[in-house]
């Protein structure tokens, strides 16, 4: 899709407390695709009532870049959000300009088996499923996944049906494991049930361990050498992937093994 372009929303479905998948029409409907290529975003602008400079973000599409006609959005809203706000107000027939694709990762197929490591913080789950479903979607890909996601409550697991989706489609290839950090999340709280599947608390360097021991039999890294794909807030990032993160100190991986959204 050349962008910049108007895209009109066609529905919007509150998926939990503070989130919101929006869809949109694409300008020449289903005969077009928005081609945004996965973990890739778009660049949304508005003009605030009053304002003097349009407001400019990025948004990952949960859609695909092949869907017809469609494009979707997971937007979480923020206290106060100038642009997370607009994008929350819009309605059936609101429109939407919207710029890029902003060039992300470029990912090259392998089609030798390969172990990858992604790790997503609360709304920074779009990136992360973004490449796990691009990369899984093609019958030539033999990569295979490992997905933590970090969040503070399972009310904000908010693409928990596409991930089991996925895992079910793939089951060879992906796993994912939700970490909660939230009141549910204490050692006292009840059980989260599945524990393969739900640990209490943040992701730690105990809960990658299996993992990573599982990454490191096999061939851990994409072609290009990249063992881990991260995205969340910057304090969980730099916790995890930075200087002083666990990653590096206690695995060894070192910042050029690292794509951080
Ligand atoms: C490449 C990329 C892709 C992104 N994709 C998505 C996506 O798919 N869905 C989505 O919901 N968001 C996504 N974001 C975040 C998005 O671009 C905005 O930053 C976010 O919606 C907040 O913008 P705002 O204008 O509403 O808030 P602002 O007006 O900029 O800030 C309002 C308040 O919210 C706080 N705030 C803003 N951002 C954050 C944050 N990330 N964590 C904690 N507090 C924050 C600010 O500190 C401030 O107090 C993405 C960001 C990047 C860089």
């Amino acid at each position: 899709m050349a962008f910049p372009k108007k895209i009109t929303v066609v529905d919007v479905e509150q998926v939990n407390h503070d989130s919101k998948k929006i869809t949109f029409s694409l300008p020449g409907g289903e005969s077009q695709v928005s081609g945004v290529p996965f973990g890739s975003a778009i660049l949304t602008s508005h003009w605030p009532e009053n304002g003097w400079f349009p407001v400019f973000r990025p948004y990952t599409p949960i859609s695909a870049p092949d869907d017809r006609g469609t494009l979707q959005l997971l937007v979480k809203q923020y206290p106060n959000g100038r642009a997370s706000s607009h994008l929350h107000s819009l309605t059936p027939g609101s429109t939407l300009t919207v710029r890029g694709p902003i060039p992300a990762y470029t990912w090259q197929r392998s089609t030798t088996p390969r172990e990858l490591v992604l790790i997503a913080g609360g709304a920074g789950i779009t990136p992360i499923y973004s490449m796990a479903r691009g990369i899984l979607s093609d019958p030539e890909d033999h990569t295979r996944i490992q997905m933590f996601w970090g969040v503070n409550g399972t009310r904000d697991i908010v693409l928990k049906n596409e991930l089991e989706r996925l895992e079910q489609q793939y089951p060879s290839r992906l796993q994912v494991t939700y970490c909660v950090s939230g009141p549910e999340g204490k050692p006292e709280a009840v059980d989260l049930g599945e524990p393969g599947r739900y640990k209490k608390g943040y992701i730690s360097s105990e809960v990658l361990r299996e993992a990573i021991t599982r990454a490191k039999a096999g061939s851990w890294g994409d072609a290009k050498g990249t063992k881990v794909f991260i995205c969340g807030p910057p304090a969980m990032q730099e916790a995890i992937a930075g200087k002083t993160g666990w990653l590096g100190g206690e695995y060894g991986v070192v910042k050029k093994e690292i794509h951080a959204f």
